[in-house]
């Protein structure tokens, strides 16, 4: 089987006013007009999810939210349900980022609600593991990989894969500078998609789309995107810059 279609996802974390961001989602909306081969993904704070859809309606971005609830409304306060991320415009969630496993203490339980929450719903969730650097000098990053992948995956269907991107997102890189080798990378991706195979199937594992996130740069997406079981980027602090965004969708 051929690589799987590519995707490129902005995280924009606590960052962007309603102007702000609605300049840089006119501003990416215009450099992915005529993309047909990658998809674009921009995961603006909740604030501004509806200016943004609003903004990109016409174009081939999905937008989408930096968290989600698993319920569709009620006694939830600071949450965000699934079905207002719709009625924004959005249709996408990410889960279990590190940031909120590492500062809000988000375990794999509530990160697999969430996940099983926003697919229930309809949205497209990418599911974020990494491991530490203790974790990884430790030498347990494959038992770490392994862990928040069954997790967080637990009772998820086959057929809900369809709706399912990992990303793996080393902690150690994010927001760092550091940035893992390709070398590295791709291990850690061949690796999940092997524990992929083992939940479900060849199939499921083959499809399912395994993005690289961490200190992803103009200038180092092309060589990361060229490793086998890499298919796309996650990206923070260069996605909020429409020239470097948009020099990493255009990846080689
Ligand atoms: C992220 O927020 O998921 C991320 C990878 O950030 P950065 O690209 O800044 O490391």
């Amino acid at each position: 089987m051929g690589k799987r279609k590519a995707l490129i996802a902005g995280n924009w974390k606590m960052h962007n006013t309603v102007i702000e961001g609605c300049h840089l989602a006119a501003d990416i909306s215009r450099l992915c007009s005529d993309l047909t081969d990658r998809d674009v993904m921009v995961f603006p704070p909740a604030t501004i999810l509806s200016e943004v859809c609003h903004i990109v309606k016409d174009g081939p971005i999905v937008v989408g939210c930096q968290n989600v609830c698993w319920e569709d409304r009620g006694a939830f306060t600071g949450e965000i349900s699934p079905v207002m991320v719709k009625d924004a415009g959005g249709r996408a969630a990410l889960a279990g980022h590190s940031e909120r496993r590492q500062i809000f203490g988000e375990t794999d339980a509530l990160i697999n609600k969430r996940l099983k929450g926003g697919l229930f719903f309809g949205l497209q969730m990418i599911l974020c593991i990494g491991e530490t650097l203790a974790e990884r000098e430790d030498g347990r990053t494959f038992a770490i990989l392994e862990e928040q992948l069954r997790k967080g995956l637990d009772g998820v269907s086959a057929a809900d894969m369809a709706q399912v991107v990992i990303a793996y997102e080393p902690v150690w890189a994010i927001g760092t500078g550091k940035t893992a080798s390709k070398e590295q990378a791709q291990e850690a991706h061949a690796f999940i998609r092997g524990i992929l195979e083992q939940i479900f199937e060849k199939n499921i594992a083959e499809q399912t789309r395994i993005v690289y996130g961490g200190s992803v740069k103009p200038t180092n997406v092309d060589e990361l995107m060229a490793q086998a079981d890499i298919d796309g980027a996650l990206v923070g602090g260069a996605a909020l810059d429409a020239k470097s965004f948009g020099r990493i969708i255009n990846f080689k």
